[in-house]
């Protein structure tokens, strides 16, 4: 494997290659800055709801950022945890917010019957895994997710889970059904392709370098070309910088990382005998799922340093023997990582400027559901259908201090890995 190879999602999914911005001043309803599921999901909100004059503008490639690198759960929440959205929120109010994540789960489906995406969907099913041998969390997890957020997680028995997944390491867990996981890549290119057909326009390789007032519109300006438009969105990830200051400095880019395994064939049974994706109780959790060719998908760890495929595929092989040892010797083919967007209070920031621009952004690392809601709730916006949701305001952009941001939330991590190891030493 070299280091700059690939990740499973490109060498698995085909592209359609797109112009770049080379026009001045082309008119817009409303411009998209990003391409990630974000931006698509706006965009398609929009065209969903007859305003097709709608421009996408991606530095890269579509999906280039966390969408097209991610894990593939695609399961309700948000990076906050729910015990702490209702601290927050309020019954009524946390409910609602949740409400929006499990309606963008079903969305997701919707959309990809409806518009021919082929993207892998396995239908079976998330499971959270006790790592700690603590049975009364996971008991008061699966009673605040029936009484305050109503949703039904199964519980499963330490035996029963060690027949789906062989290894000692869990104590039991809880399935959330209702969730699912994909190939992100294919479902961001088949969203695309939906743009496409609707009459939206997506330029690649067009970074935008400013947003400037002009009038009672703004002007979006990439190396190239520029557009004048009535609304602008601003859903550039983890991976925005020098475009947008009062977005950019509340939030912070943190990466994580992933690999798969060569196919497995019959050996994958010896390690996961069930279809669902898999992620565990630590703060530092990992997340795997078998793929539809016998592959694993591993994925774990956060830090705020980019790291190459060599150092990833070392690191998580490691964490993928921690826990499957029976799986020695067996290769890796894809290792890569990717940037997500993290605000300070773990949500996303989705709303409106005093200037007038529109931001997507924050969903940290639980963001497919996530921000096909965030896409609803601006199409529904800008199309003057009804405001954001109140609740959002709650968690605004305050500034995460740069650099100063970064080294803090490096640090954090290392803490909670020194608690999820003092907790791993309590436990036994
Ligand atoms: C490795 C990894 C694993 C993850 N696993 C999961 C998971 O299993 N389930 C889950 O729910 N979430 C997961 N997440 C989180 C989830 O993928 C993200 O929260 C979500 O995809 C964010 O989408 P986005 O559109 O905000 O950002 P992105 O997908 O990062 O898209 C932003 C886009 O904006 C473009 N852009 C940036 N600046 C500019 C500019 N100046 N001009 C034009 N375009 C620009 C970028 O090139 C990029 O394509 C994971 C994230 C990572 C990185």
């Amino acid at each position: 494997m070299q280091p700059s190879a690939p990740s499973f999602y490109e060498a698995t999914a085909s592209r359609t290659v797109r112009p770049a911005l080379t026009t001045r001043n082309e008119e817009a309803e409303v411009c998209i800055v990003g391409a990630g599921f974000a931006g698509l999901a706006t965009a398609l909100g929009l065209a969903e709801r007859g305003v097709r004059d709608v421009v996408v503008l991606e530095a890269q490639r579509v999906g280039y950022g966390a969408s097209g690198r991610n894990g593939g759960f695609v399961f309700g929440g948000y990076s906050l945890e729910c015990a702490d959205l209702l601290r927050i929120l309020g019954p009524q109010d946390a409910r609602a917010v949740y409400r929006l994540t499990l309606d963008a789960v079903d969305l997701i489906r919707t959309r990809a019957a409806r518009y021919a995406i082929d993207c892998d969907i396995v239908n079976a099913g998330v499971i959270l895994a006790d790592w700690f041998g603590r049975p009364h969390a996971l008991a008061a997890q699966r009673d605040l997710m029936r009484q305050s957020f109503g949703v039904e997680w199964e519980p499963i028995s330490k035996a029963a889970l060690r027949d789906r997944l062989k290894t000692d390491r869990y104590h039991g867990g809880l399935h959330e059904r209702h969730g699912f996981h994909f190939h992100p890549l294919k479902y961001a290119l088949g969203i695309a392709r939906a743009l496409d057909a609707a009459g939206v326009r997506i330029y690649e390789r067009s970074p935008v370098l400013r947003i400037e007032r002009s009038g009672d519109r703004h002007m979006i300006s990439t190396p190239n070309g520029s557009i004048v438009a009535r609304h602008v969105v601003v859903a550039g990830g983890g991976y925005i910088k020098g475009v947008y200051r009062p977005v950019e400095r509340a939030v912070l880019p943190i990466a994580t990382y992933v690999v798969t395994t060569e196919p497995l064939g019959a050996r994958l049974s010896d390690a996961i005998a069930c279809d669902a994706a898999v992620y565990d109780t630590r703060f530092s959790f990992d997340y795997y799922r078998p793929l539809p060719d016998t592959r694993i998908l591993w994925g774990g760890r956060i830090s705020i340093f980019e790291r190459n495929a060599r150092d990833i595929a070392r690191l998580l092989m490691r964490d993928l023997l921690r826990v499957y040892p029976q799986l020695e010797g067996v290769k890796l083919d894809h290792a890569w990582g990717g940037f997500m967007s993290y605000a300070r209070h773990k949500m996303p920031q989705i709303g409106r400027c005093a200037d007038g621009i529109w931001h997507a952004i924050a969903f940290g690392g639980h963001g497919v559901a996530p921000t096909t809601a965030a896409g609803e709730m601006l199409a529904a916006a800008i199309a003057g259908e009804r405001p954001i949701p109140a609740p959002f305001a709650r968690f605004g952009l305050e500034p995460m201090y740069g650099r100063l941001g970064l080294a803090a939330a490096e640090a954090t991590y290392l803490w909670k890995i020194a608690g999820d190891a003092l907790a791993q030493r309590r436990s036994r």
